[in-house]
């Protein structure tokens, strides 16, 4: 018998057979999809922000103070919201936390998500996810350049990109999930927003959580955004006039899906470049973040 994923079901009441059916389905074709099926675990459940806080708690390589992981929610300030997320473990396990609300908009959106997760999934057992690849190389952050915030949402569009690119070259997109100018638009009025309400408040701890939230999603966006592009499942006509994906587009593209394992400090430079470009968009649309003095202090600016 070939491995197979381990499945949790973390609801309140069983679901319908026809679901259930379809989850299990759709988890062997993740499995299909992975190095390791008997080291994944999905988790699929009705309170998703809770079950996704747990597993941050316990998460490698994580971004920030694992005691802010409970205030994980899967509503993004611009109205998208998260139904399924990877999170690697101790000892080599990979959790995929899936919410039920996946099947709201039907199979085909819910066999896209699952299938991107199962592509974050292989590149962390291939040892290949750039998230956090700066602490897997030696590594110096070129300081004149930007700062660890910078680096992090960079990587994050890496993983997003090369996740989506196999998503499209082997038949499995759903047009619902594909990111276009409307999306990255969405993005932009909630750095509009954050400005706003700076200007209102003077509270600029807030307004640099507010606006590396956006980043966060600005990020996500044009890793699939891009993705979609380099696929050919969206027409380059449809990007054509838009001055983010124009300053990162010849970045990703060089980039190859999951199916190919690549050098760190591959990863890394690319990276860095990446890094460079979402600096100076986030400069463009008016924010700024920079290291004074020498002790790893930094100041963030609203202009
Ligand atoms: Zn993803």
């Amino acid at each position: 018998m070939s491995s197979e994923i381990n499945v949790t079901y973390r609801v309140a009441r069983p679901l319908p057979a026809a679901q259930e059916a379809a989850w299990r389905s759709l988890i062997v074709e993740m499995a299909a999809e992975v190095p390791e099926p008997e080291d994944v675990e999905v988790v699929i459940t009705d309170e998703f922000d809770k079950v996704v806080a747990e597993y941050l708690a316990t998460e490698v390589d994580l971004a920030f103070d694992p005691t802010l992981a409970t205030q994980y929610r899967a509503a993004r300030s611009d109205g998208a919201r998260a139904a399924a997320r990877t999170s690697p473990q101790p000892g080599g396990k990979v959790v995929v936390a899936a919410s039920i609300d996946l099947f709201v908009l039907g199979l085909q959106s819910a066999r896209h998500c699952l299938l991107h997760e199962a592509q974050h999934v292989r590149l962390h057992q291939h040892g290949d996810v750039a998230h956090a690849v700066h602490r897997r190389v030696p590594f110096a952050l070129p300081e004149d350049e930007f700062t660890w915030e910078f680096l992090w949402r960079a990587e994050s569009a890496i993983d997003e990109f090369r996740c989506e690119r196999t998503v499209h070259e082997r038949g499995w997109t759903d047009p619902g999930n594909v990111n276009g100018p409307l999306d990255l638009n969405g993005v932009l009025d909630t750095f509009r927003a954050v400005r706003a309400e700076y200007r209102r408040t003077d509270d600029q701890m807030r307004a640099y959580e507010g606006a590396f939230a956006s980043l966060d999603r600005l990020a996500t966006v044009l890793g699939y955004g891009a993705a979609a592009l380099v696929a050919g499942v969206t027409p380059p006509a449809t990007w054509a006039h838009v001055p983010a994906m124009g300053r990162v587009l010849d970045v990703l593209e060089g980039l190859p899906g999951t199916h190919v394992v690549l050098p760190r400090e591959d990863v890394l430079a690319t990276a860095t470049e990446m890094a460079k470009r979402l600096r100076r968009i986030f400069q463009e649309l008016g924010f700024d973040c920079y290291f004074i003095g020498d002790n790893g202090d930094r100041w963030f600016a609203v202009n």
